[in-house]
């Protein structure tokens, strides 16, 4: 029977009062009761755009959901499993209120979509929870070797489709732990480490080797990998997390950070900076995990976002920007950064200016022009820059790359101008989504295995 409240079944959450001062998850996950409450919400629809025009991935989203109403959270689980490798991750941070949930014809004449996103990590969550995973080694003795550049979404989404097929894999990383994004800039409060190292934990099982601390450019080339050491195929997803600098006067004082060495400290060395006023310059989903650990710094007495748009334009998940407000976050819109202040070398406050709209510049958004004459002081402590990040693409001589220095390669296939070498993700389309880099690692193992055969 279908429920017929326009309303989403709430899910339990932590405390603002409370989280603020943790780093455990915010949102608490459906009961199996909320989820098959929830679940009875959907239309089953015949055109289901939630499934065709919202998840970037397809997920046979009413099939996944009609499975949960019949109490078959196992065959729900399966159903997922066919068209994305990681749900529990996806689940939690895909921005569903402009993909799949942005579809939801529930969400029409003021009610709201149905929770496809809780469902789904009720889903997932539950497996992993309740199922020992037949993970098997499937690489068989001889098979081709695949090199995969960057553990991040996409090379684990690509690894973990090729070694399906049979194919040996290795996958290069320069960080010291893998993940990525998913480690060392989504924080524990948005995504639990718990839930990518078990990913990790899968892929070592299924045969992958992970080498970390191996850089491209600097530890090995792609002609080494192709040449010296044996690989078929190579597949770069090596990401875009070239932080972008403000690029103000003042920039080189102490206690000015970026937001990924920011987010490394508090994802991966578990310690924050002390400071009591902290500003954050950004608008966008980094500038809201940025903010978000920034509360949680012990002492912190006021936390500013400074936006120079207006909220109609911010690119932040509206509902991340209501949980950091909630949390005691303040949003300064219209203002943007002129020059940091310091004394004796350590930073004391960013002079600001105020700003107004004008005519839409290239990205379709109204361009913020200053106001003459209006500039203003925020004392603070700490400084972060969030606002944005590029690729790092200096060392691949010899592919064709854009303007932006990011790998051109069929979208498709992820097939790059050498032939063998793929790529796909951040490093090609610039900073996007998790699903987005994931389903990209998949298409092209697809493309690779195609080439392997062949
Ligand atoms: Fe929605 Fe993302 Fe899941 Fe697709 S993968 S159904 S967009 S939460
Ligand atoms: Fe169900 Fe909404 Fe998708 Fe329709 S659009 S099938 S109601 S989730």
């Amino acid at each position: 029977m279908i429920n017929i409240s326009k309303k989403q079944t709430d899910m339990p959450v932590q405390d603002a009062a409370v989280r603020n001062n943790n780093f455990d998850e915010v949102a608490l996950g459906f009961s199996e009761e909320q989820a098959i409450r929830e679940a009875m919400r959907c239309l089953r629809c015949r055109k289901h755009p939630c499934m065709t025009e919202g998840c970037p991935v397809h997920n046979n989203i009413p099939e996944f959901i009609a499975k949960i109403t019949e109490c078959d959270f196992e065959g729900a689980y399966s159903v997922l499993s066919e068209t994305t490798s990681m749900p529990a991750i996806c689940s939690r941070v895909c921005p569903r209120y402009k993909q799949c949930e942005g579809k939801c014809v529930r969400a029409k004449n003021g009610g709201q979509p149905v929770a496809i996103g809780a469902l789904e990590r009720f889903v997932a969550d539950l497996h992993r929870i309740n199922n020992t995973p037949k993970v098997e080694t499937c690489t068989a003795p001889g098979s081709k070797k695949v090199a995969v550049i960057g553990a991040g979404p996409s090379g684990l989404a690509c690894a973990e489709a090729l070694a399906d097929q049979g194919f040996r894999v290795t996958i290069f990383e320069k960080k010291n732990i893998p993940g990525g994004v998913l480690t060392y800039g989504i924080p524990e409060f948005r995504l639990p480490k718990e839930i990518v190292e078990k990913k990790i934990d899968d892929l070592n099982e299924k045969g992958i080797e992970i080498e970390t601390g191996k850089e491209l450019g600097e530890d090995f080339s792609l002609d080494e990998l192709t040449g010296k050491y044996g690989f078929s195929a190579v597949f770069i997803g090596n990401g875009a997390g070239k932080p972008v600098s403000l690029g103000i006067p003042g920039q080189e004082a102490e206690g000015i950070l970026t937001a990924a060495s920011f987010l490394e400290k508090a994802n991966i060395e578990k310690t924050l900076p002390s400071a009591k006023k902290i500003i954050i310059v950004g608008g966008g989903n980094v500038a809201m995990d940025v903010c978000r650990c920034a509360v949680r710094i012990r002492g912190a007495e006021k936390v500013t976002v400074v936006y120079r748009r207006s909220p109609e334009e911010m690119p932040a998940d509206p509902g991340e920007l209501k949980e950091a407000i909630e949390e005691g976050v303040e949003v300064m819109y219209l203002t943007g950064p002129v020059e940091a202040l310091s004394t004796d070398g350590k930073v004391s406050g960013l002079k600001c200016i105020r700003m107004e709209l004008s005519v839409p510049d290239a990205s379709g958004r109204r361009k913020p022009v200053p106001v003459k004459g209006s500039e203003f002081v925020l004392e603070a402590d700490l400084i972060i820059e969030a606002i944005g990040s590029s690729s790092d693409n200096e060392c691949l001589s010899g592919m064709e790359l854009s303007e932006n220095k990011y790998i051109v390669a069929d979208p498709e296939t992820g097939a790059t101008s050498i032939t063998g070498i793929f790529a796909g993700g951040d490093t090609m389309t610039g900073p996007k989504t998790v699903i987005s880099a994931m389903n990209a690692g998949r298409k092209a193992a697809m493309a690779i295995a195609e080439y392997l055969r062949s």
